[in-house]
């Protein structure tokens, strides 16, 4: 049994992402006592993964002044498909591994329990409780980055589906035979709506010489990784091809975000992820825009589409808060809804 000095221990969270790892120390607070930040060895193989994140686990310890013993738990966001009984990646293309020991390995070497749930639904949870979600009960959340992740909360559930993988978003058609997504499919909202998205076609008009400050980035055999800071400079620097292509990209999140509304008709949508931080309002207002025509009920419903409040946090946050309510059950709400996926 734990004493209840130990329920109140410090927890880590971290975010395992296919560009950096996010490690915080949180407090029963929740709020953020250290921190430490580290690119990920996207490629390298596992030893290399395995290494920064426990480099980046024990830079949080050290930053909070603490040791590994002394935390109550370790909760990780991964993107997946995991197991999430044995804390496994199955596999992750992003990150080049199969069958990843992620969660026995970081326990191994932290000597504290670990956790490991799918890195959307950790983000979700962070905002539905602790950012923008907060007193609400019916949201979606959807995150835009590299791809587009989304989950579903209703009635203050993570609603998971027949088979545990509903809120999957990014695959709402929402341009009939339109460009190739990811999942094999065309016209996904992840096919047009996501950075990745928006850079290959910048890259075409590049290609068709429009002239483009991200041009650079185009030339050559490699084409180097557009950054979502590096677009909204452009952005915001009225780049013709980039203004073009993000409002574009915005419009077609607007119209699934519209069609979601009308199914779920949540309190809030809460629209993250690294696009959003770095394009903020200017971004969101064209997605309401585009959505508000489409919207059923009350147009004004388009308001209810809000930025992250936790921002890059929403994954450590979120993972923390699971590991707390897992490690200290005491304290358990309904980490249940999401720690079975
Ligand atoms: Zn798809």
């Amino acid at each position: 049994m734990l004493d209840s000095g130990r329920v109140q221990a410090p927890v880590l969270g971290i975010d395992l992402g296919g560009t950096k790892i996010l490690a915080a120390v949180v407090d029963q607070e929740h709020r953020v006592v250290g921190r430490a930040k580290n690119p990920t060895p996207a490629q390298e193989g596992e030893q290399a993964l395995r290494a920064a994140l426990e480099a980046t686990a024990l830079e949080a310890i050290e930053a909070a002044g603490l040791q590994p013993g002394d935390l109550l738990g370790c909760g990780v966001g991964s993107p997946g498909p995991l197991d999430l009984e044995r804390g496994i990646i199955l596999r992750s293309p992003n990150l080049n591994v199969k069958d990843f020991p992620l969660g026995p390995g970081l326990s191994e070497r932290l000597g504290v329990p670990v956790r490991v749930w799918n890195d959307v639904r950790v983000g979700g949870y962070g905002e539905f409780r602790l950012g923008a979600g907060r007193g609400f009960e019916d949201l979606l959340v959807a995150f835009i980055g590299t791809g587009i992740g989304g989950c579903v909360i209703v009635a203050g559930r993570m609603v998971l589906g027949m088979t545990g993988n509903a809120g999957e978003i990014g695959h709402v058609v929402v341009k009939a035979a339109g460009p190739r997504c990811g999942c094999g499919q065309r016209g996904c909202l992840e096919a047009v709506a996501s950075r990745t998205a928006m850079v290959k076609r910048i890259a075409k008009a590049a290609g068709r010489g429009e002239p483009t400050v991200l041009g650079d980035h185009f030339e050559g055999r490699t084409q180097r990784r557009v950054k979502s800071k590096e677009l909204a400079a452009a952005y915001f620097d009225r780049d013709p091809v980039v203004v073009r292509e993000v409002d574009r990209a915005a419009r077609f999140l607007g119209l699934g975000l519209a069609s979601l509304i009308n199914v779920l008709d949540p309190q809030r949508v809460i629209v993250g992820g690294g696009v959003v931080e770095a394009l903020g309002e200017s971004y969101l207002a064209i997605v309401r825009d585009a959505a508000r025509p489409h919207i059923l009920a009350d147009s004004d419903t388009v308001s209810r589409i809000v930025p992250s409040g936790l921002g890059d946090d929403a994954g450590v946050l979120g993972a923390a808060l699971l590991a707390r309510e897992t490690f200290a059950p005491a304290t358990v709400r309904d980490a249940a809804g999401v720690s079975t996926e």
